[in-house]
Parts: structure tokens; C-alpha cells; sequence
């Protein structure tokens, strides 16, 4: 598998309403798959391939584009950088992070930590204390020159190398640069077949805040098919009851029957499994107790589009230690483009 655009993409940075330059991977990635490639006014990268046949039905995969991070919010007068986050996290993960500040001028490393005294000097009560998220800060190492080159909106996002351990791979951007990659890799895969669809693979924006990107982009496509393309829990580890384990690694991709912000077409959960069955492509079905994604709004676009979702477990999401394994990778990019391959032109 290109495992090098993986790479890529996880590496590069790109946060709610700061998509851009993932954008521009994508689009020098995507080349001659599309028939028409455009950017909308929410940074959305809409990519149509036209259909050999009239009236052929549309259908939209939505691969959000935008991982989870910060902007700075404030620079105080001794050069620290203080953020508001933008998508969820956790602040028991944000202890002692190096992270990028992305200015226009270019990229500079920081250290990020919460306010308070190291372990020499705090009380017990101190050190049992988790800070919210709003008590962490960024030293960039430049004092007060920060204030020249750092401006309040610039993104922030934690700077970790993109890791292959065996058949996984580790990332602090895997949700949902997965969801990129399956978009290219899938119709890479699916050559020229296909052609009795009209296919809208629309790179989203906005997603960790609320699926803002795909509901303008769902509206302007009306697809009769969407399929939310995203990763889910995987918490098959310990300290997680088993029934709240979503997926298990390596057991193939997730099949989304439904999630807090939609409930997949009975028949298109359908379709998939038999397809899947049919091809061998290993599966399984899940459920996420508490979230959404981006199938729902397609969903829920103008007069309404049946969906599903197609996921990859991920263990440890929204750290910046994500994980995936391959073999759920490969098989949710297979059946998509067996999906799309299914619609003879
Ligand atoms: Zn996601």
C-alpha cells in the first residue's frame, strides 16, 4: 500500500478552517482521477468524475480533511502563547507536548505545558489536579519576539512523526488524514470502472467543529448516496469493558450502523456486508455510542440521501499516538471501490 502518502498527509498540518495545505497535497495528489476539481467557499475540495451513462445516480464520499488542534488566542508580555482549542480534546493528554506553530512565515517549534510547578516543588494536592484545557501554554523559546512573529488566529498542531510499527501505523493525525488517503486510494484502485455513477469525493473542512464543511458540501452536491469515510474507536485495550470496545484492530473496516448523529440506510449497511462477504474483504459492524461524523450530513442534505459510514478502527483517538493497522486500511479502501465499481457504466 502507498504507505508514503499516508505519511504525508499525516504530517502535514492542517486544522479546522486552516485546511490549506493538506488541500494542496490532495490536489497534487489526485491529478487525472477527477473530471472536475474545485475548492468551495468553506475550503471544501469538491472532486466529481463524470458518468458514461444519462441520469446515473451520485454518490458523495466525505473525507474530512481537518485534524484536531488549537489557534492562538493570545500573546502575553513575555511571549507565551496562550489557545483555544478547536476539536475535542482530551487535557490529560496535552501534558509536555512539542508542537508547530504555523505562522505565514513559516513553521516554529514550541513546548507545550500547563501553568503550575514541576514535581520538585507541588504539593500532593497539586500534582493530583488536571489542568482544563485552557491552562496550557506555548513557549516557543523566543520570549518576547514571539509577539513579532506569531499572530492570534495562526494554527497550532502537536509535532510528532508519522511511525510504522509492523502492520500499524502511528500518528497524531490519522483522524482523519485515513479518510484522505482512502478517498485518492480507492479510485486509484477503481481505474476506469465505475462509469455508471457520477462520484463526488469531497475532502471536507470544518469537521472536528461540527461537520460545518460537509453540510455546504453536501447541500451543493444532493447525493443519492453518502458515505461518511472516517476513523472510530477501537478500545480493545486495557482498562475498556469489552462491550464498549466499538472495534477491534486488524478485524477489518468498520461497516457504521449508527453514531449520535445518524443512523445508516438499512439497506446500504446491507449492501456493504454482502459485498464485503462476496469479496472477502474482512468487516466488521459498529456502533459509536457518543459522536458523529460527516455521513450525517449527507444524510440530512437538502431533501435527504440515504448513507453509511465506512470506518477504521483507531486506538487512542484524539492522542497524538493513533493507531490503525493495515489490514483494516486496506480493506475499507477496498470496499469502496468496490462499492463504486458496482455501478456498471
Ligand atoms: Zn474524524
Amino acid at each position: 500500500m502507498n504507505t508514503d502518502l499516508l505519511k504525508r498527509l499525516c504530517e502535514t498540518p492542517g486544522v479546522p478552517g486552516h485546511e490549506h495545505r493538506v488541500r494542496d497535497l490532495i490536489t497534487a495528489e489526485i491529478d487525472s482521477l477527477f473530471d472536475h476539481v474545485e475548492t468551495d467557499p468553506m475550503g471544501s475540495l469538491h472532486c466529481r468524475r463524470d458518468a458514461a451513462v444519462p441520469d446515473a445516480p451520485k454518490i458523495m464520499l466525505l473525507c474530512h480533511m481537518d485534524e484536531i488542534g488549537f489557534l492562538v488566542s493570545h500573546i502575553d508580555d513575555k511571549g507565551f502563547l496562550w489557545l483555544q482549542p478547536v476539536g475535542g480534546f482530551d487535557p490529560r493528554n496535552l501534558f509536555s507536548r512539542r508542537v508547530l506553530v504555523c505562522t505565514d512565515e513559516g513553521d516554529i517549534k514550541g513546548v507545550m505545558n500547563p501553568g503550575g510547578k514541576p514535581i520538585h516543588i507541588s504539593s500532593p494536592e497539586e500534582r493530583k489536579k488536571v489542568p482544563a484545557v485552557g491552562e496550557f501554554y506555548i513557549d516557543t523559546g523566543l520570549g518576547k519576539a514571539a509577539a513579532e512573529k506569531v499572530r492570534i488566529g495562526d494554527m497550532v498542531v502537536m509535532d510528532e512523526p508519522f511511525l510504522e510499527m509492523g502492520e500499524r501505523f502511528v500518528s497524531k493525525a490519522l483522524d482523519n488524514r485515513v479518510a484522505c488517503w482512502l478517498g485518492i486510494e480507492a479510485m486509484r484502485r477503481l481505474g476506469d470502472k465505475g462509469r455508471g455513477a457520477e462520484i463526488h469525493v469531497v475532502f471536507t473542512s470544518q469537521e472536528e467543529v461540527g461537520l460545518r464543511g460537509a453540510r455546504t458540501a453536501a447541500y451543493k452536491v444532493r447525493p443519492d448516496i453518502g458515505i461518511g469515510v472516517d476513523t472510530t474507536l477501537a478500545c480493545d485495550t486495557p482498562g475498556v469493558p469489552e462491550k464498549d470496545r466499538t472495534t477491534v484492530l486488524g478485524k477489518g473496516f468498520g461497516l457504521h450502523v449508527r453514531d449520535t448523529s445518524f443512523i445508516a440506510d438499512r439497506g446500504l449497511v446491507a449492501d456493504l456486508e454482502t459485498l464485503a462477504r462476496d469479496r472477502e474483504i474482512p468487516f466488521q459492524r459498529t456502533m459509536l455510542a457518543a459522536g458523529g461524523q460527516d455521513g450525517a450530513a449527507a444524510q440530512q442534505a437538502a431533501a435527504g440521501a440515504r448513507a453509511v459510514g465506512v470506518v477504521v478502527g483507531t486506538r487512542y483517538i484524539h492522542t497524538v499516538t493513533e493507531m490503525v493497522d493495515r489490514t483494516d486500511l486496506e480493506a475499507a479502501r477496498d470496499i469502496l471501490s468496490a462499492y463504486l465499481e458496482g455501478f456498471e457504466g
